[in-house]
């Protein structure tokens, strides 16, 4: 990784990533992939269910910023967990993706073919052969993560879940932060809707700034790696740009303090 990042990596992983997920289109996903480059981004998030990692892929080899400086993470859709599916779709990805080998690989959702033990046996053998540097896991539970943690000889690096202002995931949180799992952050923004969140929009008046950058710089304060998904150039730079917003304690209190919850993605299959 080289040092672009400016706010330092959540156990080396690259405190702000690109999301891409409803990026299909290929030329706008390929052109927000080297946008996000450009402006300084080093962490990419794909999945094989996104259809978009051919375009994710030759955004990062048409970008000047070289392979080696870019953490990549894709995802297996729930259907492929059984063993050789495993090995098989994640192959598949990486040549979509066009690279050798993947940072990250993570269960999408705990549903359906997983089953941890033998799922995990997979993503350990893939670790082993050099395909993927580190197993992630996503929509995961503290129960689920102790059973996964149980069943796998690596570690869990980190588990994707949603969290926003309107869902600020306490008890997840202190259960990665003693087992050293890192959160990563998915609808950060709430999919464009953080803007409605009265206190929110409080602290950016406070600092002239957006609700936006506030979301992503109170998340990266927890030490979480928030992943917002962004297709103009002008709302990657303003997500990039949201490292250099300075919450102090008491925009901290005030985010911290509200009561309202509310999540976004509640498919019939999610595990809570
Ligand atoms: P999000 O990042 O919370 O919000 C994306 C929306 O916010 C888009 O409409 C985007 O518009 C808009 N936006 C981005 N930057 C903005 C800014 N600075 N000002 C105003 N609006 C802005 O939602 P998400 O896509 O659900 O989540 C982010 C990523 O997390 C996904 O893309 C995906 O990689 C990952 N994810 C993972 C899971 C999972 O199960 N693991 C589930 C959901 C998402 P434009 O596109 O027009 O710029």
């Amino acid at each position: 990784m080289d040092d672009a990042v400016n706010h330092p990596p959540v156990n080396g992983i690259p405190a702000l990533g690109l999301g891409t997920w409803q990026n299909t289109d290929f030329g706008a996903c390929v052109a927000s992939v080297r946008n996000a480059l450009d402006v300084g981004f080093r962490h990419i998030d794909t999945a094989q269910y996104y259809e978009n990692e051919a375009a994710v892929g030759e955004g990062i080899s048409t970008s000047p910023v070289s392979r080696e400086s870019v953490f990549l993470a894709s995802k297996l859709w729930f259907d492929d967990l059984a063993y050789d599916d495993v090995v098989q779709t994640a192959r598949e990805s990486l040549d979509q993706l066009g690279v050798d080998s993947l940072d990250m690989l993570y269960v999408h959702w705990p549903a359906e073919s997983y089953d941890p033990a033998e799922t995990l046996a997979a993503f350990t053998d893939l670790k082993r052969d050099g395909l993927i540097d580190h197993i992630g896991v996503s929509n995961f539970t503290p129960e689920l993560l102790r059973e996964a943690q149980e069943c796998c000889d690596a570690p869990i690096k980190a588990n994707q879940v949603e969290m926003h202002p309107l869902l600020q995931q306490e008890e997840l949180r202190a259960y990665c932060d003693r087992h050293d799992i890192t959160l990563v952050a998915y609808s950060p923004l709430m999919r464009g809707e953080v803007g409605e969140v009265r206190e929110v929009c409080d602290v950016a008046e406070k600092h002239e700034t957006t609700p936006e950058q506030v979301t992503l710089a109170w998340l990266l304060e927890k030490n979480v790696v928030p992943i917002p998904k962004a297709t103009s150039r002008d709302h990657i730079l303003s997500n990039w740009e949201s490292q250099f917003v300075e919450l102090d304690d008491e925009d901290i209190a005030h985010i911290g303090g509200i009561s309202q919850e509310r999540r976004l993605g509640d498919p019939v299959f999610a595990p809570w």
